[in-house]
């Protein structure tokens, strides 16, 4: 069923959390775990697994908001970085899908500095690639709201 398949994968996730004291990651760790179970639980179950696959999460105290950094020129996982005030966030698990999204939409960071597009076509594009990503979030995060009797979004919260 649903939630034993979802369980399992949840445990694959490759999560990293890098902060300033041991203790602090431990606590961090689990905390990004639950939001991304909460968040990634509302993802039909082949992206899912597409997502475990190819993907690594980052918690990073210096990063500013999420971001997706495909990683299209060696075989390495994609990166998914979060700022650690992700888990104050209130809509955090929709940053989350957000960020998924650029990886199931398989969009491209833009370069402006390798693209001979003019300017405004770029920023065009860009505009399009986060509406996108912001509908499939919201659809997603409906299916969020659905599925949040999952016992493995219970446990371990604090
Ligand atoms: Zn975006």
């Amino acid at each position: 069923m649903k939630e034993q398949i979802y369980n399992e994968l949840f445990q694959q996730l490759d999560i990293n959390v890098a902060a300033i004291s041991g203790l602090l990651v431990v606590i961090l760790k689990e905390k990004f775990y639950n939001l991304l179970t909460i968040a990634l639980s509302a993802l039909p179950q082949n992206l899912l697994e597409r997502v475990i696959d190819n993907c690594s999460f980052y918690m990073i105290a210096t990063s500013t908001k999420g971001l997706y950094l495909p990683n299209t020129e060696t075989a390495e996982k994609d990166l998914i970085i979060f700022p650690e005030t992700l888990l104050e966030d209130k809509d955090g698990a929709f940053t989350i899908l957000h960020e998924v999204a650029h990886f199931a939409c398989g969009f491209e960071r833009i370069r402006i500095d390798e693209r001979d597009e003019p300017l405004d076509e770029l920023l065009d594009e860009q505009r399009n690639n986060e509406e996108t990503a912001d509908a499939l979030a919201f659809r997603w995060s409906k299916e969020m709201k659905k599925n949040s009797e999952f016992s493995v979004l219970k446990g371990g919260a604090s």
